[in-house]
C-alpha cells in the first residue's frame, strides 16, 4: 500500500539503487556491501572549451563515473545527450557493474556522457568534443583502468578519435583504451551487431520457454539506433514480424508486418514517417501495442506506473538500458509478463567489447563466425542461469540477474580484502 501512496522516482540513480535493494534481500551479505555496491567509487566531472565552426568557443560538460572495480577494470559507453545528468551516468555505470557480473566477463561498470546534442553540430564540432572530452578523462581512463565504449549518439569513427587521442597523450599506441572502434584500427568483427544480436539470442531462449515458434512472433521496437535497428533486422530474419518501430521523432505501424529493409533506407536518406502518413503511431501508442515481443532501444523510464498496466506484449526485452521502472516491474511481473532485464538483454554489446579488449591486448584478431559463436555460448549460458535462479526464488528475470551479480562482486570484494 505504501507503494501507492510514495511517488515514483524516476531518477536513474535511485531506481539503481532500489533494484539493488530488491536483490540483496534474497541474500544474505553484511549491510555495508549493499552501502558499498549503491554508490560508484568514483566519479569524475569536467568541463572543456571546444572551438565551433564559426570560431566561437563554448564551454561543454561531461562525466564519467567508475562503480566497482573489485572484478577487474571499469567498462562502459560514452553517451552523448543533451539530457545526461550525474544521476543518470552513475547509474549507468552501476547497471554496467552488474551487467558484466552477469555474463561473468573481467570488468566492473563505468559509464561516461557529456551534454551535448551531436545532431546539432558539424562532423568537425563532434570531432573536437570527442577529443576534448578524451583529453579530460585520459588520467582516470586506460586498457587496465577503465574502458569505454558507445552509447546513445556515440559511433565507431568517435571511438576512433579518442583512441588516437588517448594514444597521441600517453605516446604509444593503445588500442585497448576502448571499444567499438572502426574495424581498421583494432575494431572488433561482429561488435556493431552484437548489442541486437546479444538480445535477440535472449529472446529466442524466452519465445522457446513460453513455447511461442519465433515465426509466429509479432513484435515492436522503440528506438532505431544501433540497437533497436539490428534487432529488427534480425528478428525479421530470424522469421517475427515486425509490426512497429520509432525513433525520436515517433514511429511507424502496420499490423501486417513493416518491410524492414525499406524502413533501414529511409531511416538513412530521409526519416522513417515518409513510409506513409496513414502508418504514423506516437512512441506512447507503440509501448501498448497488442505485440508478443516489445523492444524498447531507446532511452529510460518509458515504462513507468502510469502505463505498466496497458502493457500487451508477452516478452519485453530490454535492448536499452533502463526502460522500466521498479513500480512498472512490479506490474508487468504481476501481470505475467517475462521480462529480459536490461544488464541481460544488452550485455551482448559488453560481451563482444570485452572480445575486442582481448583482440587488441593480444594483438590476434578472430573472424566473425567465432566472435558471434563465443557471444552466443555466453548470452545463453547467462539466461539459463538468470532464469534458473529466478524459478528458484521465485522472483522476476531482473531480481536473480542483480543476485549473481551482486554474489560475484561481493566474492571479489571478500577476496581483495576489502570487506
Ligand atoms: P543510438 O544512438 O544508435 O540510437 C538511439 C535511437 O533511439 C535512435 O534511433 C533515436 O532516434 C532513438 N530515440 C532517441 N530518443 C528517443 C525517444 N524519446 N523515443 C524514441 N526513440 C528515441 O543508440 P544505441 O546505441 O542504439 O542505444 C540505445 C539504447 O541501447 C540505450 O539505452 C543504450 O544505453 C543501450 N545500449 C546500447 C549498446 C550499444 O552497444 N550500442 C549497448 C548496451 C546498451
Amino acid at each position: 500500500m505504501i507503494a501507492n501512496v510514495v511517488a515514483e522516482t524516476l531518477n536513474p540513480y535511485q531506481i539503481a539503487q532500489q533494484q539493488i535493494d530488491a536483490a540483496a534481500a534474497y541474500l544474505s551479505l553484511p549491510e555495508h556491501v549493499t552501502q558499498i555496491l549503491k554508490q560508484p567509487k568514483r566519479v569524475l566531472s569536467v568541463s572543456f572549451p571546444v572551438r565551433m565552426d564559426d570560431g566561437t568557443v563554448r564551454v561543454f560538460e561531461g562525466f564519467r563515473s567508475q562503480h566497482n572495480d573489485a572484478i577487474g577494470p571499469t567498462k562502459g559507453g560514452i553517451r552523448f545527450h543533451p539530457d545526461v545528468t550525474l544521476d543518470e551516468v552513475k547509474a549507468l555505470s552501476m547497471w554496467m557493474s552488474f551487467k558484466c557480473g552477469v555474463v561473468g566477463l573481467p570488468y566492473g561498470g563505468g559509464k561516461g556522457g557529456v551534454i551535448c546534442d551531436p545532431r546539432l553540430h558539424s562532423k568537425g564540432e563532434i570531432e573536437r568534443i570527442s577529443r576534448a572530452f578524451m583529453e579530460a578523462i585520459a588520467d582516470i581512463v586506460g586498457p587496465d583502468r577503465d574502458i569505454p565504449a558507445p552509447d546513445v549518439y556515440t559511433t565507431p569513427q568517435i571511438m576512433g578519435w579518442m583512441m588516437d587521442t588517448y594514444s597521441r597523450l600517453k605516446g604509444v599506441n593503445s588500442p585497448g583504451v576502448i571499444t567499438g572502434k572502426p574495424l581498421i584500427i583494432g575494431g572488433s568483427k561482429g561488435r556493431n551487431e552484437a548489442t541486437a544480436q546479444g538480445c535477440v539470442y535472449t529472446i529466442l531462449a524466452a519465445l522457446n520457454d513460453i513455447g511461442l515458434p519465433v515465426e509466429q512472433a509479432t513484435v515492436a521496437v522503440q528506438g532505431f539506433g544501433n540497437a533497436g535497428r539490428i534487432a529488427a533486422r534480425l528478428l525479421s530474419e530470424a522469421g517475427a514480424k515486425i509490426v512497429a518501430v520509432s525513433d525520436s521523432k515517433g514511429g511507424i505501424y502496420d499490423p501486417q508486418g513493416l518491410d524492414i529493409e525499406r524502413v533501414s533506407e529511409l531511416k538513412d536518406n530521409s526519416s522513417i514517417s515518409e513510409y506513409g502518413a496513414s502508418y504514423a503511431i506516437t512512441n506512447e501508442a507503440l509501448l501498448e501495442l497488442n505485440v508478443d515481443i516489445l523492444v524498447p532501444a531507446a532511452l529510460e523510464n518509458v515504462i513507468t506506473s502510469a502505463n505498466a498496466d496497458r502493457i500487451q506484449a508477452k516478452i519485453v526485452a530490454e535492448a536499452a538500458n533502463g526502460p522500466t521502472t521498479p513500480e512498472a516491474d512490479r506490474v508487468l511481473s504481476g501481470k505475467g509478463i517475462t521480462v529480459i532485464p536490461d544488464v541481460l538483454a544488452n550485455a551482448g554489446g559488453v560481451t563482444v567489447s570485452y572480445f575486442e579488449w582481448v583482440q587488441n591486448l593480444m594483438n590476434y584478431y578472430w573472424s566473425e563466425e567465432e566472435v558471434l559463436d563465443k557471444l552466443e555460448k555466453n548470452m545463453i549460458q547467462s539466461y539459463v542461469a538468470v532464469r534458473d535462479l529466478a524459478k528458484e526464488h521465485g522472483t522476476d528475470l531482473r531480481t536473480a540477474a542483480y543476485m549473481i551479480s551482486i554474489k560475484r562482486i561481493a566474492a571479489a570484494m571478500d577476496a581483495r580484502g576489502w570487506i
